[in-house]
């Protein structure tokens, strides 16, 4: 007789891993991967979609996820991702004039709003909100 019928039904269910990274997934999962994987996968698809012409995203997305990692994801470089993202109207038609200072915005990775302003030969606050439209974040504070 079996003392712990119930146990041997968990166990059983527990033994499902992870199709990507051989986790065990959770008792109540049962999709082919743990939602960490499952959500990573989401992302990946929705950020090789979203520079798809026909596939309309928003600013608001845009600034959520970063042009950094849109560009990585995407294999592609700012002269390719900038013109695409104004093209969709990710990015307002009235930066179209702005476009080579976004694509050099984009590689002054890690230098500071007043420095990356000198360079661009705009103002700070306009770098500032280039960047937060771009979803570049500067790992150090900024004044
Ligand atoms: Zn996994």
């Amino acid at each position: 007789m079996n003392a712990h019928p119930s146990r041997l039904v968990t166990r059983k269910i527990v033994e499902r891993k992870c199709e990507k990274c051989a986790c065990f997934l959770a008792g109540h999962n049962l999709e082919k991967l743990c939602s960490p994987c499952a959500n990573q996968e989401k992302r990946k698809s929705w950020l090789s979609k979203s520079l798809n012409p026909s596939f309309v995203t928003s600013a608001e997305e845009l600034a959520k996820i970063g042009i950094v990692e849109l560009i990585a994801i995407n294999k592609l470089t700012a002269e390719v991702a900038i013109p695409l993202l104004l093209k969709s109207g990710v990015l307002p038609s009235r930066l179209r004039r702005y476009q080579s200072l976004l694509i050099q915005l984009v590689a002054l990775q890690g230098v500071s709003n007043s420095a990356a302003a000198r360079k661009l030969n705009v103002t700070r606050w306009t770098v500032a909100a280039w960047r937060e439209r771009l979803g570049i974040r500067l790992t150090k504070i900024d004044t």
